[in-house]
Order: C-alpha cells, then structure tokens, then sequence
C-alpha cells in the first residue's frame, strides 16, 4: 500500500510516500481501509520531533480518518468487516491506503455521514466536545467565547454549543472565516486580529462571557480576563509559544483556568464522547465541516497550509 513515511524529524518536505506492507490486525486490532483521512496542527508538531511526545522514526503520521474494516482480528467483538468507522486514533498511522486500530480507536460512522466528513471528526469534535462539557462544565444559558472558531476543533465547538443552548460568540481571523462560523451558527462574530475585539465582546455580552475556549493562549489569555465575567472558565486548548501575565487578575474575578489535552481522556470520558459524537451525527445536530482537500502525495502542502493559511473547516488527505 502507499503511506506517508517519516524517517527524520523536520520541515513537511520530510514526509515522503512510499511503498510499504499492509499490516496484519492480530487480538483485538481491526484493518481499516481508508477513503479519506484528516490532517491536524499535532500532526506537524510530532513531525518536528520537538513535541512534548516524540514518535519513534520511522513513523506514519495521522491519527484522524474513516474508512471500512477491511480485517479483524481474532479477539474483536464489537465490530466487523465491511463496517463504515471512523478513526480515533492508530496504532500504524492514517496517512495511508490502510490504518491498524485497536478496536477502542474506531466508532461507527452514520450512513448520513460521507467519508470526508468522517475524516474530520475525531480530533475536532472530541477535543470541543472535552473542553466545553467535560473541563469548563457548561450550563445552558450560557455565553461561551470560541477564541479561533474558523478552523477543526472551532467548527466543531460552535455546533455541540448551539445544540446545548450556548450562546455563542466566534472569532475568526478573515472575512471568510466571519461568514463560516456565522453559518455555523454563531450568534455574534468577531475578528481576532482586531485589538479591539475583547472589549468589544465583553460591550456585547454586558457582563463578560461565562466561558472562552480558547485556541492560542500565548497570545490572547491575558486579554481574555478583560472579556470574561467574574467566575467565569477558560480551557486553554490551544498554544503555541509562552507569555507573561498578572496572576492577580485571575484573583479579582475568580476567574478558572483550565489545561486539556485530549491525549489524557480516559476510558470513560471517551466513551461518553464516541457515544455523543453518534448521536449528534445520526441526527443531524452536528455536521462536520471539510475544508481544504490534498491528495496523499501532497501530505507536505497540507502541513504548510493548515499552519500557514487562514482556517475554513478541516482539512483532508485523499488516499
Ligand atoms: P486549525 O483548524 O488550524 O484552526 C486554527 C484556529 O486558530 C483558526 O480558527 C484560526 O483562525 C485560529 N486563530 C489564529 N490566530 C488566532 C488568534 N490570534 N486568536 C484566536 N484564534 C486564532 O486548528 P484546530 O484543529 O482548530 O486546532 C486549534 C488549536 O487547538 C491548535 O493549536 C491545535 O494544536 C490545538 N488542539 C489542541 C488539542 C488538545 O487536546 N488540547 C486538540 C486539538 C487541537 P483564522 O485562521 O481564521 O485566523
């Protein structure tokens, strides 16, 4: 089969295709044969070797897809071959013709649901889904603050927020990205490359918003104390750099802040969120939004664009 290979960590022109042996499932792993698979900002931070988790080389990136089960292994008994799933994590890597799972990685992909949308599920909805019920606890009501809601994981935090009865502020940061999560159905729509947009979202909502999810830290969480209310919770899920600022802040509105990472879900919590993921699926309340398409062979055009370009949903690799 054909799969991205990296055999030095490096720059995007380090993933190269080649030819390699399609794996075996044994126990309790399955074969997925891939129709589309999703990229995602990690996927570049691994490839770099100077991530908090660095993949053993050679590797195969990717860890977000959907597919059939081509083959399972002895030991499976929730699914079977010929089965439409969705990937949530690999054992082999997704930037392939074929990916080995265990059977914990995949969920059922709703015959509603096209392989292009089911390539963009995981991380996004995952991640939104983790951050706006499971760390910040969000009560209907609400006002969330999506921090960067234009790309995978905001798309996806903008539609579980609705379908719970947030009331949702967006950022975006181009005029296309404005309309996207307007679309999406976003109540107010704000651009975060304009300074003034924290004291402008903290006019609209009166009294600051009661979350933000926030998806660059480094840059806005010291402004975030300026738009929240007083109690109110921050999940920090994205960062990529550090900054300086005033802990007393965090003191006169006692104001939470929350880390997450996905990669520390536990059994439970992810069950629960395959479990909601399904239902939100079958019945039409979320729909993943794909973005910008690349075939295998441009794996390296995709880490530059999903790093260097404005967002627009999720983007894709076609096998
Ligand atoms: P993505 O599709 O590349 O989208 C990036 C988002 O960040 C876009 O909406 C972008 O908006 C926005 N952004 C850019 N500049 C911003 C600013 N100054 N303030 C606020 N937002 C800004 O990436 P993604 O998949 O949505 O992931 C978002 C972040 O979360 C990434 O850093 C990723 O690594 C991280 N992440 C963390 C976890 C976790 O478990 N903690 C899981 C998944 C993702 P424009 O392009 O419109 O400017």
């Amino acid at each position: 089969m054909k799969a991205i290979v990296v055999r030095e960590y490096g720059e995007p022109e380090v993933m190269r295709l080649e030819e390699v042996e399609i794996p075996e499932p044994v126990g309790k792993q399955v074969l997925v044969k891939l129709n589309a698979i999703g990229v995602n900002p990690v996927d570049t931070y691994l490839r770099t070797g100077l991530y908090a988790y660095v993949p053993q080389l050679p590797y195969t990136p990717g860890k977000d897809a959907a597919g059939v089960i081509e083959k399972c292994g002895p030991e499976v008994t929730k699914f079977e071959p010929g089965e439409r799933v969705y990937t949530a994590g690999s054992i082999s890597g997704t930037y392939a013709e074929y990916t080995l799972c265990d059977e914990s990685q995949i969920g059922r992909l709703p015959d509603n649901i096209s392989f292009e949308e089911g390539a963009c599920i995981w991380t996004p909805y995952a991640t939104s889904y983790r951050a706006l019920f499971q760390k910040a606890r969000c009560i209907e009501g609400e006002t969330v603050l999506i921090h960067g809601a234009s790309g995978g994981v905001g798309s996806a935090a903008i539609q579980w927020a609705k379908w719970f009865g947030l009331r949702v502020f967006a950022t975006a940061g181009s005029q296309e990205g404005l309309e996207h999560v307007l679309k999406l159905g976003a109540d107010k729509a704000f651009n975060h490359s304009d300074e003034d947009h924290f004291s402008d979202i903290r006019e609209a909502s009166e009294q600051g918003v009661d979350v933000i999810i926030e998806m660059l830290a480094n840059v806005n969480l010291e402004r975030d104390f300026e738009a929240i209310a007083r109690f109110g919770r921050i999940v920090i899920v994205g960062s990529r750099g550090s900054l300086m600022f005033t802990p007393r802040q965090l003191m006169t509105k006692d104001i939470t802040v929350f880390g997450m990472s996905l990669f520390n879900a536990l059994a439970n919590d992810l069950a629960e969120i395959h479990r909601e993921i399904y239902e939100g699926l079958a019945d039409g309340r979320l729909k993943p939004v794909v973005g910008k398409k690349f075939s295998l062979a441009e794996a390296p055009a995709a880490h530059h664009a999903i790093i260097e370009q404005k967002a627009l949903g999720k983007i894709i690799l076609i096998p």
